[in-house]
């Protein structure tokens, strides 16, 4: 959850806590206000990349935190002022209940800090809602959401020196660039 978005500066980095959350294993985003840049950028991502990821806009912080709560689930909030990461991740990973990951933009509402099962610093270092989510989620996750596998969008063939996608919903479509099944761009 993204709390206090401004979109009329926050556009760029909002719309990364969105693609980090998706691409580091998280199912859906939750959105203080609405911003039809972020919902669109958003969305396009899920369409040509795949997967099931969601953004829910508009919400308030304090009525999914509570509905959250209420069913059963348990909330982290992201902040330098929190208990460091390597104190606490082995207790949150094994807390067994669904988490939701909250991030601010300036200030957090005080009440946050109270309604918040665990406020976790990953480092007690002011940095970036961006960089913080990446590296809690890699924690939690312990690195295996980098080799999810997101289904029915493009997919990229690691390589060393070239780039390689592949289109699997679209073998011989000529709309799509390298619609022969695959671009190769490189040397
Ligand atoms: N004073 C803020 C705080 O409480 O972390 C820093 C503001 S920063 C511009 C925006 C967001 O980045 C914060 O609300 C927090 O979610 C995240 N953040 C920044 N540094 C962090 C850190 N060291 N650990 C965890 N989250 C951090």
């Amino acid at each position: 959850m993204r709390i206090g978005h401004r979109p009329e500066r926050d556009k760029r980095i909002t719309t990364h806590v969105g693609l980090v959350a998706r691409a580091f294993g998280a199912s859906e985003m939750l959105l203080t206000g609405r911003d039809a840049h972020i919902e669109e950028s958003l969305a396009d991502a899920a369409r040509r990349w795949g997967g099931s990821f969601t953004l829910h806009s508009g919400v308030s912080w304090k009525g999914e935190v509570m509905r959250w709560k209420e069913a059963g689930g348990a909330v982290v909030h992201l902040t330098m002022y929190g208990t460091n990461l390597p104190d606490v991740i082995d207790e949150i990973s094994h807390c067994e209940r669904d988490l939701l990951v909250a991030v601010g933009a300036e200030k957090v509402p005080a009440e946050m800090y109270q309604l918040a099962d665990w406020n976790v610093a990953v480092g007690n270092q002011p940095h970036s809602e961006v960089a913080a989510l990446a590296v809690f989620l890699d924690r939690l996750f312990l690195g295996r959401e980098l080799e999810e596998d997101f289904a029915g969008g493009l997919k990229i063939v690691p390589s060393a020196r070239s780039k390689k996608v592949l289109y699997p919903e679209h073998p011989n479509d000529s709309n799509y660039p390298g619609g022969k099944g695959s671009e190769e761009i490189g040397p």
